[in-house]
C-alpha cells in the first residue's frame, strides 16, 4: 500500500484540465490501487487523479458505508452522456479539508467510462450520493472545484475563511449570510403570497 500525497487548495494542478488516458498498463492500475489507499486513509468516498498531483482521467469511488464490503469503483476517461433533475446537498472536499456547504447537483446521471482493462461501460446514479460523487469527481477532471457551485457563494466564502483558505473577516461575513437569509426568507413570502392564475 502506498499513500499519496493530497493537493490543497490553490494548488495548481487542481485547476488544469486533466489529459486522457489511452495506455491501460500496470502504472494506471498501481495509480488507481494508490488513489484507493489514500482515499480511504483519508475517509473520504471519491478522489480523482489530479487531487494527488496527476492530470490525468481517472477518478475512484466508494460510497459503501462503515460497516459494508467495500465497494471500489474506478473511472477511466468519464463523461456524463445524461443528466436529469436536480438536487442540493452537502459535499466536502479532500483538496479543502473542513470545508464542508451545499451544493446543486443534477439528480440524476449517465456515465460512460473505461474501466481498468479499457472496456467501456456504462452506470447510472439517481438521487444518491454515488450521483453526487460521480459529478464532483468528473468536476476536477475538468479543473472545476465545489466552491464554484455552492448554492449560496456567501456560505462558501464563510466556510472557506474559516478553514483558513482565505482571508476575510468570519464575522462580517455571518452577519452578511444573516442578511441574505432574511432576504430570502422575505422573497419567498412574497412569492407565497402573489396571486396565481391557474
Ligand atoms: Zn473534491
Amino acid at each position: 500500500m502506498s499513500l499519496l500525497k493530497i493537493r490543497y487548495y490553490p494548488d495548481a494542478v487542481l485547476k488544469a484540465k486533466a489529459k486522457k488516458i489511452t495506455i491501460f498498463d500496470s502504472s494506471v492500475r498501481k495509480l488507481a490501487q494508490d488513489m484507493l489507499d489514500t482515499m480511504y486513509e483519508n475517509d473520504g468516498v471519491g478522489l480523482a487523479a489530479p487531487q494527488v498531483g496527476v492530470s490525468k482521467r481517472l477518478m475512484v469511488i466508494d460510497v459503501s458505508g462503515e460497516e459494508e464490503t467495500p465497494r471500489p469503483i474506478v473511472f477511466i476517461n468519464p463523461e456524463i452522456i445524461e443528466r436529469d433533475g436536480e438536487m442540493t446537498g452537502q459535499e466536502g472536499c479532500l483538496s479543502f479539508p473542513d470545508v464542508f456547504f451545499e451544493v446543486k447537483r443534477a439528480s440524476k446521471v449517465v456515465v460512460k467510462f473505461q474501466n481498468l482493462k479499457g472496456q467501456t461501460l456504462k452506470l447510472t446514479a439517481d438521487g444518491n450520493l454515488l450521483s453526487r460523487a460521480i459529478q464532483h469527481e468528473i468536476d476536477h477532471l475538468d479543473g472545476e472545484l465545489f466552491i464554484d457551485r455552492a448554492v449560496s457563494q456567501l456560505k462558501a466564502d464563510l466556510e472557506m475563511t474559516k478553514a483558513g483558505f482565505r482571508e476575510g473577516d468570519v464575522a462580517e461575513l455571518e452577519r452578511e449570510l444573516e442578511l441574505e437569509k432574511e432576504a430570502h426568507t422575505i422573497s419567498l413570502t412574497q412569492t407565497a403570497n402573489q396571486p396565481v392564475a391557474l
